[in-house]
């Protein structure tokens, strides 16, 4: 039977409290889930954070909150790990599961550091967590984890996206290479945005995902890192505690690996639209700004020669790139147009 695996809780543990109020809450919220195959409790305890004066995340003794963690609700626990020293330090307070983040993901030196710590623990883990780096890289994300399992672990893969983006097709070809291994997603890190986390969840469920990794807090506002990201404990029941819709459709049997690839394709097709349209609306935005330049130097907007000088540079790149001549110019006219437009 298909069993899926949730990973749920804070971003950081930022007090007892806040560690073990969440807790309690997940708890409770998945009890009534039906579906709910493997939970885990997350929370960061060394956080790898941009600006030097922000949270950078509690150190060791939030270690031994996660344990209490454990005492009360039963749920195993997993931290993210960037050093050596971190994983010794999770080993000795016998962590279950460490996941290694992004940032860390995208230098492998630091992640073979990493995986030779862990195999020096002995193998004490249950898992490890590999997340995708923060570029879209699959053979580097395929690299890590090998690395960790070449140190005799077993490995779960999390697409957590870049800078607040998919990457599906990064993730399908680590589907599409690896399919013998888990692969979670991580909604909360990839868009940023609680309000887009339900619609990502459905999504993965679509794309035949082993499981989700969702940031959840027992106050979200008041969160010392990724507050606009991360949601309550009841939401996260409910994004949930479906039923049986929450069984991917492929893994419920209900389509084929063909279907299943269309669905890919499509989500790849989206993203490259949402890329696309900012792409547009970017370029308005300049259009805007030489619109006050030619008011102010008293140039007219339409300025014939340019655009034909863009539009046949555009239709050369398109005849070494296999797109038609026509449709460029189409697609050239249209943009002028609006670009004309926002001008005035
Ligand atoms: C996290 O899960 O809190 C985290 C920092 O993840 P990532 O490495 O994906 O940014
Ligand atoms: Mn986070």
């Amino acid at each position: 039977m298909y069993q899926p695996i949730y990973i749920l809780g804070p971003c950081s543990a930022e007090t007892e409290e806040q560690t073990l109020m969440t807790a309690d809450q997940i708890a409770h919220e998945m009890a009534r889930c039906a579906s709910c195959g493997t939970l885990i409790y997350r929370a960061g305890i060394w956080k790898p954070r941009t600006q030097p004066d922000s949270f950078q995340g509690i150190g060791v003794e939030g270690l031994s909150w996660l344990a209490r963690v454990t005492e009360r609700t039963g749920m195993p626990t997993a931290t993210e790990v960037a050093t050596p020293e971190q994983v010794r330090e999770a080993a000795t307070h016998a962590i279950p599961y460490i996941w290694i983040g992004a940032r860390t993901a995208a230098n492998p030196i630091a992640v073979q550091e990493i995986a030779d710590a862990i195999k020096e623990t002995g193998g004490s883990f249950e898992a490890v967590l590999v997340k995708n780096p923060v570029n879209p890289d699959a053979a580097l994300w395929i690299g890590d984890i090998e690395r960790v399992e070449q140190a005799g672990m077993r490995v779960v893969a999390v697409h957590r996206g870049c800078s607040h983006r998919p990457c599906w097709q990064m993730a399908y070809t680590l589907h599409q290479n690896r399919r013998d291994i888990p692969l979670l997603l991580d909604p909360s890190h990839l868009c940023g945005d609680a309000a887009l986390v339900p619609a990502l969840c459905d999504r993965a469920v679509e794309l035949g995902y082993d499981g989700l990794m969702i940031e959840v807090h027992c106050a979200p506002g008041q969160a010392w890192s990724d507050s606009r990201q991360q949601i309550t404990p009841e939401a996260a029941g409910k994004v949930i505690g479906q039923g049986p819709s929450s069984v991917p459709p492929s893994k419920g049997g209900r389509i084929n690996r063909e279907a299943e690839d269309l669905l890919w394709l499509r989500a790849m097709i989206d993203e490259t639209d949402d890329v696309l349209w900012e792409t547009i609306e970017e370029r308005m935005a300049i259009s805007r700004r030489i619109g006050v330049w030619k008011k102010e130097q008293g140039v007219d907007i339409v300025q014939p020669a340019r655009f034909q000088t863009i539009l046949e540079q555009r239709q050369r790149w398109g005849a070494t790139h296999g797109i038609n001549e026509e449709t460029i110019r189409h697609i050239m006219e249209a943009i002028h147009t609006e670009s004309v437009r926002q001008q005035a």
